[in-house]
């Protein structure tokens, strides 16, 4: 077995990360209160240019907090994209609705808006695009949908920390959005999440929730069945000092990206990873389709990179596919996609040499099978 030398994602801690996590140990402040979670949830939402955010432990409970707080829940759908982490689906199955599944456009591979239409029944509570990769999902057309059949929109943006539609910060474009900071994400808390919204009523509704449901005045008196998804001081003083650096993550990747892009550009059979002229993609991953011209085989690649120390990813599996939503759909772009893509090292850590090495790595595969 090879050692991995370089991974898909790795995380930069080489800001104030060690001082903030010293405050609180020093000053005792390690669970869920403390000065660092208002922090983050305040400067977090002013990134996104939004009014309020909750900070959660993790990504999966932000977006089941945020349909719980709507009060989405059995005999409702929710429509999601099939090609996208397991956890949009799940969160949705954890309030008892069900996720219905939509493909995928070929041309950004998020949720195709002029597939939801089809999708739509009266049971339909809300839509949930996900920014795919770190490029954002066409959301004009999406909220025109949504808007006509009076359905929800929240954005799974967990991917996708300061990627930008129009010109806009995506986690600002619908109802509310959630975001992950687990170890891999653009920026990381370890493990963490949080629900950004303009809408007090919401956000109100997921604080409470979030906290045991304790009635005002009285935290042992509860009047519905709250959850504990609270992020700790510990997490947030990570993330604040994330957030210092994530314009320049946020560039780096962008380089990283251009760079790739050059340096495989004469490569035939490789298609490269989306930038629609109206989107600015943050690259979480660098995610390009193995075609046939290529020669080798998307999973044959990823072998053949392994056994140079080099990790890659096949894309996710389209969720209705997986055996606890299998629907029987057939949602052939989605499918084609998944069968073709890969997740080329993408962390912000990624150096120049590196990316040679990854890149060189996949011409000489190209001749060894000729
Ligand atoms: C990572 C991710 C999540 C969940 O985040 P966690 O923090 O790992 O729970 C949700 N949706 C998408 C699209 C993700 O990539």
């Amino acid at each position: 077995m090879t050692n991995i030398s370089i991974p898909v994602a790795e995380p930069m801690l080489k800001g104030r990360e060690l001082e903030y996590i010293s405050d609180c140990i020093t000053s005792g402040w390690v669970s869920s209160k403390g000065k660092y979670v208002n922090r983050f949830e305040r400067n977090f939402a002013e990134f996104c240019g939004v009014k309020r955010g909750i900070a959660t432990f993790n990504g999966t409970i932000a977006l089941h907090l945020a349909l719980a707080a709507l009060n989405i829940g059995p005999g409702d759908e929710v429509i999601v994209p099939t090609l996208t982490f397991v956890a949009t689906a799940n969160a949705v199955a954890y309030t008892g609705a069900t996720p219905v599944f939509v493909d995928s456009e070929a041309e950004t591979w998020n949720i195709d808006p002029k597939a939801i239409e089809d999708a739509i029944t009266p049971r339909s509570k809300a839509i949930i695009p996900v920014h795919l990769y770190g490029h954002p999902a066409d959301m004009d057309p999406l909220l025109e949908i949504a808007k006509a059949h009076n359905l929800i929109v929240i954005e799974d943006a967990a991917e996708a920390h300061g990627a930008r539609y129009k010109g806009r910060p995506v986690g600002s474009l619908g109802d509310a959005a959630i975001f992950s900071f687990m170890g891999n994400k653009i920026i990381t808390t370890g493990e963490g999440g949080l629900i950004v919204s303009n809408n007090k009523e919401l956000t109100e509704r997921a604080f409470f929730l979030q906290n045991h449901a304790r009635y005002a005045g009285n935290p042992y008196w509860h009047t519905e069945i709250g959850f504990n998804y609270r992020m700790t001081n510990l997490q947030a003083a990570l993330g604040v000092a994330q957030l210092e650096q994530i314009d320049d993550f946020i560039a780096i990747r962008r380089k990283n990206a251009a760079y790739y892009m050059e340096r495989l550009k004469n490569i035939p059979g490789l298609t490269m990873p989306p930038e629609a002229e109206w989107a600015e993609n943050v690259y979480w991953m660098f995610a390009p389709l193995i075609e046939p011209e290529f020669g080798v085989e998307r999973d044959a690649v990823i072998e053949k990179l392994r056994q140079k120390g080099i990790e890659s990813r096949p894309f996710f599996y389209p969720i209705h596919t997986m055996p606890m939503y299998a629907t029987g759909q057939s949602l052939p772009i989605a499918e084609s996609l998944a069968a073709r893509g890969i997740n080329l090292p993408s962390g912000t850590t990624l150096t120049t040499k590196q990316i040679d090495f990854v890149c060189d790595a996949l011409k000489t595969m190209q001749k060894d099978s000729e």
